[in-house]
């Protein structure tokens, strides 16, 4: 009987154990990397770093976490589409979302799998470089966090920024200039900003090139437009038409008839001209 007990006990532990083991793997899978915050930082990388990789004919080294190989959502985040605002496509089963949020539940529940194998890169703990707080909330007054805003704080984050983009200088026989130029170049949009001054900026969003030339080619056809509509109303209300006399005569006794042209105001007689108004 004492046996018995010792047994069931055993297995409810044993029960409790896994379920608690399975909640806490779960919770750490679901949770250790944030993909909105991965998200700011992979913005910014493709923005300012990849591409001045690829400008040069060249690839951060293999060992740079910021490698794009390493990023953890790398595969699922190239298998998503926004066809337009309000519609988001899984690659991988054809499904489609409302929002960006709902696919990447999606992707958690159904596409766990599709997660880089073997990386521990999370681009979200790369934050405090990438001033994802900045990005994050888009606001205009940062008027407290300038005044609360350590120096020396921001100088050691900028340290490390440092060390981590000479981390990623690519692999070769790179000239002292080369190096620097890059480093330069990195680090414009990102350890040049980390002190009290520049922390909240945010980068200008450039025009992309068919833009210019679609407002270039609008613009004037749309001035002229409203230059010929305003013309046209100008025209229409105090333009000199020779009235037909006979006509006009007609048409005043008619309304005088019904009394409306009588009561309708002098100001709109004298606005409109001699013509009668059409109601
Ligand atoms: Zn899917």
């Amino acid at each position: 009987m004492v046996f018995g007990q010792d047994k069931s006990s055993r297995s409810w532990i044993s029960l409790i154990c896994v379920l608690l083991l399975h909640c806490i793997e779960e919770t750490t899978c679901n949770t250790h990397c944030s993909r909105p915050l991965s998200r700011i930082v992979r913005n910014q990388l493709t923005e300012h770093f990849y591409s001045v990789f690829q400008d040069r004919n060249h690839e951060p080294h293999s060992k740079c976490p910021l490698h794009a190989s390493r990023d953890l959502y790398r595969i699922q985040e190239g298998n998503k589409t926004q066809e337009y605002a309000a519609k988001w496509v899984c690659h991988f089963c054809g499904k489609a979302f409302f929002s960006e949020h709902h696919l990447d539940v999606h992707f958690d529940n159904k596409h766990s799998d599709k997660l880089v194998k073997g990386s521990t890169v999370c681009l979200a703990d790369f934050c405090d470089i990438f001033r994802c707080d900045v990005f994050e909330v888009q606001r205009k007054d940062y008027f407290w966090e300038k005044k609360l805003c350590k120096e020396d704080k921001l100088m050691v984050r900028k340290r490390r920024c440092e060390a981590l983009m000479r981390s990623c200088l690519p692999q070769g026989n790179l000239s002292v200039g080369e190096e620097f130029e890059i480093l330069e170049t990195i680090g414009s949009n990102t350890c040049s900003l980390l002190n009290c001054k520049d922390y909240w900026k945010r980068p200008h969003n450039d025009i992309s090139a068919w833009k210019i030339v679609l407002y270039a080619v609008v613009s004037p056809f749309f001035c002229m437009g409203l230059i010929v509509y305003y013309y046209a109303i100008w025209d229409y209300y105090y333009g000199d038409y020779p009235l037909d006399t006979k006509r006009s005569r007609e048409e005043e006794e008619s309304f005088s008839t019904f009394g409306n042209y009588r009561s309708t105001p002098s100001h709109l007689r004298k606005r409109y001209g001699e013509r009668p108004l059409m109601y």
